[in-house]
């Protein structure tokens, strides 16, 4: 048979993998709303410069991993690569920033011009909660707290790690920005062709580099750490005091940054060794410096998104979808007959499935490959009185009963 082309990094959901990420969603939505987190949702598609604006012309996302196109009226658009700056686009649109703080929660395809790999796609989907409106440290220890609970309750968070570091504020990362552009400078001609464009660019950028060589001339850098101002440090003390309080474990890791200038203070991580090397699953920070990038607000925020592919790598759990009932009638002229039976089943939250054609062998052989429980079979003899043959498929025992009894029956 000939395959149907389909877009490199771009994945159909089927069954198995489709209920993971309802799974994932469902458990999300309920731990966002106990934590008072509303869903919101904004378009796939926005004007190219919402994003590429707060990005900056050297960020990945923007350089080299974005989908933009022109419509036909010449608008420059961008298929989403993220979804915080839509939601705060958006709340900004709706009118909400007099009611602050606000909490949301999304989720939904994004979209990035990656190499696809394993855990890496061009089109995936995230999982993501935004509280904005809180410039204090709690804000931080909420979204944190938040995500913790969202993996605790997808039973994925002993095979994950929380790390976090700090930005500190603004004056705290241009002290650092110096002193790391310094240090890099020694060791320009050894730096990896991106970090060296980066140092021109986005010098904290390449603190995140994944090139050797780089990596190696990092170990020895300044820390970030050294160069907080007194306020940040003890913005990054309370946030670490807090989540202990909460009982939250966690590693400091001073690598850890973005690149992109509207975060400041804390960054966190949460990281599997379960999935090679994509192994972050949830990523978030403060962005109090966005709003004011994509409009004339200044609104402090923080919040996280989670990749629903890679958490979805590691659920194993299967949904179930094995009928209760197979319903299946002895010669196919009874099916219109017994299609009451089917009402009844279904009106009564019996998973059921119907098998409309193939002789009785057949049909008993599919409620077999399906692991149904029950079959109920249906012949001329059985039509008076509403009876049925009720076989339990798990031991095989067979009885002659009343429909209405059918129910009782087999929630015994
Ligand atoms: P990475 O370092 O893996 O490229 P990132 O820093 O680009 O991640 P974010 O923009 O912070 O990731 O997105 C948050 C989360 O979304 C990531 O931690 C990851 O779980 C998921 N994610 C990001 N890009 C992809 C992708 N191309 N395919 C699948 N999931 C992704
Ligand atoms: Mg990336």
């Amino acid at each position: 048979m000939k395959e149907i082309r389909t877009v490199r990094g771009v994945n159909d959901l089927l069954p198995g993998n489709m209920d993971k990420h309802i799974k994932i969603k469902e458990v999300g939505s309920k731990i966002c709303k106990l934590f008072c987190y509303e869903e919101i949702d904004t378009p796939i598609f926005e004007f190219s410069d919402l994003f590429s604006k707060p990005l900056g012309e050297t960020s990945d996302i923007v350089t080299k991993e974005n989908y933009v196109f022109k419509d036909r009226s010449n608008n420059s658009l961008m298929l989403r690569p993220e979804g915080t700056t839509s939601v705060v686009r958006a709340l900004i649109n709706g009118g909400l920033t007099q009611d602050l703080p606000q909490r949301f929660f999304y989720s939904g395809p994004m979209f990035r011009y990656e190499r696809p790999q394993k855990g890496r796609l061009r089109q995936f989907n995230q999982f993501g909660a935004e509280l904005i409106g809180v410039d204090n440290f709690y804000g931080d220890v909420e979204v944190i707290n938040l995500a913790y609970n969202f993996l605790k309750n997808i039973n994925l968070i002993n095979n994950i790690t929380l790390y976090i570091n700090s930005l500190g504020d603004n004056q705290s990362r241009n002290n650092y920005r110096n002193v790391l552009v310094s240090y890099l400078k020694k060791f320009e001609k050894d730096l990896s062709t991106e970090s060296k464009i980066r140092l021109q660019s986005n010098p904290l950028r390449i603190l995140d580099s994944k090139n050797k060589t780089d990596q190696a001339i990092l170990r020895n850098s300044p820390k970030y750490f050294d160069y907080l101002n007194n306020e940040s440090r003890s913005y990054y003390e309370n946030v670490c005091n807090s989540l202990t309080k909460l009982g939250i474990p966690f590693k400091q890791d001073e690598k850890l940054v973005r690149g992109l200038d509207y975060y400041s203070h804390t960054t966190f991580e949460f990281k599997t060794s379960l999935l090679g090397a994509q192994d972050t699953v949830v990523a978030g920070g403060r962005y109090d410096g966005l709003s004011k990038m994509i409009s004339n607000y200044s609104l402090p925020g923080v919040g996280w998104a989670a990749g629903i592919e890679r958490l979805a790598l590691m659920t194993i759990n299967k949904y179930n979808s094995s009928p209760k009932v197979t319903l299946v009638s002895q010669s196919n002229e009874l099916n219109s007959t017994i299609l009451k039976y089917y009402k009844f089943l279904i009106d009564n939250d019996i998973k059921t499935e119907m098998i409309y054609s193939g002789t009785i062998n057949k049909k008993l052989k599919r409620a077999n490959k399906t692991s149904s429980e029950y079959a109920i079979i249906i012949g001329e003899n059985e039509l008076e009185n509403n009876l049925v043959q009720l076989k339990n498929l798990r031991n095989g025992k067979q009885l002659k009963i009343n429909i209405n009894d059918v129910l009782d029956e087999i929630k015994k």
